[in-house]
């Protein structure tokens, strides 16, 4: 665990039905490629040795087990869409390893529909030991979260907001089809960025490919993943086809980013 690197993994890089659809027989879905086996959308960020998830995907349990991801110290919520929130009573068995309560962060509003959805969590004072221990924590800015400090980017997906959120040379931004300009000016100088990129028909509430493949090239990072695919995309034959820096995501694709200082919250700065 070097204090100085962002480590990444794509747990899940599909998306709402995940990949294979149910009962479809198309070439991608029938593919053996595991780069055509997508879980639903959803990734780890591990540094000095915390483990923050980005959602917790109906398929959390599952990537879990796969990656060996042991500890869950944080989640970051970018909204509260069933296969992004779903997998949300999973992270009891981490709280069962812990013994400690598991902060959530997001906005306001996806907070409030996490507590509405979910209210037997944090209602069912009787049953303590049966269902998960969880804190919310609303943010709209600039955070510390252990030494990293992290930016919620608010997103346009259909007529709501969701959150992406930086950290340091990284970005993350699934479920979007807009981007206000207030937040392209917080994405500059990425080394990495996650992008949704849903299929190659057009979308109401998700960027298809060709519109990420345009925004990511406005936006400039050295590497763009596009997530959150559905089963039109067929990775080994489509993947050539991106321009040089733009590729897709799969699950279980992992980064480690050099952090600069600027992203660690300094030792003055914290709380004695
Ligand atoms: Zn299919
Ligand atoms: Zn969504
Ligand atoms: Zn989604």
């Amino acid at each position: 665990m070097d204090s100085t690197t962002l480590d990444i993994i794509i747990l899940g890089s599909g998306t709402s039905t995940g990949i294979p659809v149910v009962g479809c027989d198309c070439a991608v879905c029938r593919s053996t490629d595991p780069r055509n086996q997508r879980t639903r959308c959803s990734a780890l960020l591990s540094h000095a040795g915390h483990n923050i998830l980005i959602d917790t995907s109906t398929d959390l349990r599952w990537q879990a087990l796969r990656e060996d991801i042991r500890h869950v110290d944080a989640v970051l919520y970018t909204h509260s869409h069933a296969d992004h929130l779903h997998g949300i009573d999973d992270l009891r068995g981490f709280n069962l390893r812990s013994k400690e309560p598991i902060p959530l962060y997001g906005s306001t509003r996806t907070l409030e529909r996490v507590r509405d959805n979910f209210s037997y969590i944090f209602d069912d004072i009787e049953n303590p030991g049966y269902v998960p221990r969880l804190s919310l924590f609303p943010v709209e800015a600039t955070f510390a979260l252990f030494d990293l400090l992290i930016t919620p980017i608010p997103l346009l997906h259909g007529r709501m907001q969701a959150f992406g959120y930086r950290c340091g040379p990284f970005a993350y931004l699934t479920d979007c089809n807009e981007i206000p300009e207030a937040s392209l000016q917080l994405l500059q100088g990425l080394d990495l960025l996650v992008l949704d990129g849903l299929r190659f028909k057009p979308h109401t509430t998700h960027f298809n490919i060709a519109q990420a493949v345009q925004m990511a090239e406005r936006i400039g990072a050295k590497q763009t993943l596009l997530t959150h695919l559905s089963h039109e995309v067929d990775h080994p034959r489509d993947n050539p086809q991106l321009p040089a820096t733009i590729e897709f995501a799969y699950d279980g694709q992992r980064f480690s980013l050099p952090l600069p200082t600027e992203a660690i919250r300094s030792r003055r700065d914290r709380q004695p």
